[in-house]
Parts: structure tokens; sequence; C-alpha cells
């Protein structure tokens, strides 16, 4: 058995950025992260080890300084933490704040926003939460249920998988023939090279491994992405997830991971892949 692992996988810079501003500023000042920094639970659990403490809502704060995540927020939100006295380190990756300029562009020009995206991820929050008027859709039935406007002006959840945000952005231009229609592509460039690289690798796959948290955005992309191409998906978080009778008779095992996934995490569960393989190996030759 083989295992091939995708061109590109795994963390990606705006994370490993955001965790490393994390514990910096932890180490000099208590801190608490708005949210879950990355949705991937061995992470979080590396920095409340480092007594990073996280609160869902800024209610909940107990520390002077706060740190909003990868994710972003929206400048209300940031007006409002502030005006509660509370010092703001952000986090927020270059790249989110790419597509929150997009989303400022469209709705200055007088575009109704539409993002292609999970209506209640913290990202399509922040993208949003500046605007009075807006619509998320994440499926052609969302795009079905959209009203018609004279302008139109679509962008994305930067890990969503592009294919899928341009096969909506061609539905809605189809939907409102009379209205322009105006995509900007703000799908991030390590989403766009796991998408095809993990592409490439399921196509050669006979079992392919997706290592990633439950509720991230991108890994649960990723899953989507290869099942497409390989009829034997996996999804784990980490290695204890890993299952040996899912690789009978495989002779290619795909890996990848997604954009909040450690190294290391990737790593135990490769070496576990391989542990299946070798028991499966012993198990033949004494059959
Ligand atoms: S997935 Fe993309 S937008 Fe999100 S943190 Fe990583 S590089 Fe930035």
């Amino acid at each position: 058995m083989r295992i091939l692992r995708a061109a590109h996988l795994g963390m990606c810079f705006g994370v490993r950025d955001a965790i490393a501003l994390a514990l910096e500023h932890a180490d000099a000042v208590p801190l608490t992260i708005l949210g879950d920094l990355v949705h991937n639970p061995t992470v979080l659990s590396a920095l409340e080890a480092k007594g990073i403490a996280v609160a869902q809502d800024v209610a909940h704060v107990e520390t002077g300084t706060v740190m909003v995540t990868a994710h972003g927020t929206s400048g209300r939100t940031l007006a409002r933490t502030r005006a509660l006295g509370l010092t703001v380190v952000e986090a927020t990756c270059p790249l989110v704040h790419v597509a929150h300029r997009a989303v400022a562009a469209l709705s200055r020009d007088g575009y109704h926003v539409v993002i292609v995206g999970q209506r209640d991820h913290v990202e399509v929050r922040g993208l949003t939460g500046d605007l009075d008027r807006f619509d998320v859709v994440l499926d052609d039935g969302d795009v079905l249920a959209l009203e018609e406007h004279p302008r139109i002006g679509v962008a994305a959840q930067t890990t969503q998988a592009l294919e899928k945000v341009r096969r909506l952005v061609d539905l809605i231009r189809q939907q409102f023939p009379k209205s322009e229609v105006r995509f900007i592509d703000t799908v991030c460039k390590p989403t766009k090279e796991r998408q095809s690289a993990a592409i490439e690798m399921a196509r050669q796959a006979d079992v392919v491994i997706v290592v990633g948290g439950r509720s991230s955005n991108n890994t649960r992309e990723l899953v989507k992405t290869c099942a497409r191409y390989c009829a034997r998906v996996h999804h784990v978080e980490t290695d204890a997830d890993v299952r040996a009778e899912w690789f009978d008779a495989a002779e290619v095992v795909g890996l990848t991971a997604g954009t909040s996934t450690p190294d290391d995490v990737v790593d135990r569960v490769e070496a576990q892949v391989r542990e299946c393989a070798v028991r499966s190996l012993v198990g033949d030759e004494r059959r």
C-alpha cells in the first residue's frame, strides 16, 4: 500500500500566524480569544494549556485584552468591543481582510451583496456585519429564493470551493438576466491550492483520508471534493479515528488536511495508516 500526500495540505500561513500571535500575547498579558481561533480541537487544547481563555461572547470576557480570530470580524463588532474598554488584538488573516475590502467595495458601488458561504460561520458574520442588507447562499435552493436587484455583487467565504462558488454565480446570472451581476473571487489561495491538490490526489487514490476538525469549513469542503473523485473518503480529526478495515484491498491511500490542521496531527494520522498497512500485510501472510 502506498500513501500519497496531496501536494498542498494542512495548516495555512493565516492560521500559523494567528496561533503565534496568541501565544506571543499570552506570554505578556492575560488573554481571551473571541470564538475559536481555529476550528481544530488539538490546537484549541494547546492554547488552553497556555492559560488562554476562550469566550464566545464579549460579555463573558474577564481579561483586559481580547483577540479577534483569523476569521476576522466586522467594524461594528470591533467598535463595540473597544467601547467596553477592552484592548483588541487582531489576528485576522490578511486574505480575510481582502474579502472584507471586496465586500465593502461592492456595497459602496451600489451592489446588493450576496455572500457564498455558511450563514452562521464566524467569517461570514464578520463579512456581513457592517451591511444593513445582504444575502448568504450555500446551495441552489438559496439562490432560487433570492429577490431581484438591479445590481448584485457576489463574494465568497474564503474557504469555499471555487468550483461551487462559480456554479452558484452562474445560477444567479441565469436567474436574474436583467441584473448586473459582479463577482469578486475572494476564495483564498491556500484553499484553492488545497482543493486542486486534493482533486489530483483523489483521482489516483483507492481510499482518501481527510484530516481536520469536524466543524472546519475548509476540511468539510475537502471531504466533499475528494468524494467526487474517490468512492472511499474518510474524515478524521486525529490518528485515533483511523480504522484498519478502511484499507482492505487498497493500493493507494491519499492524504490531505484542512488549513487549521497542525503538521504533527497529519504526521500521526499518516503513521497510523502505515501501521494499518503493515498489520494487514502480516495478516495476509498468515492467511
Ligand atoms: S484559510 Fe485562507 S483566509 Fe483562512 S486563515 Fe488560511 S489563508 Fe487565511
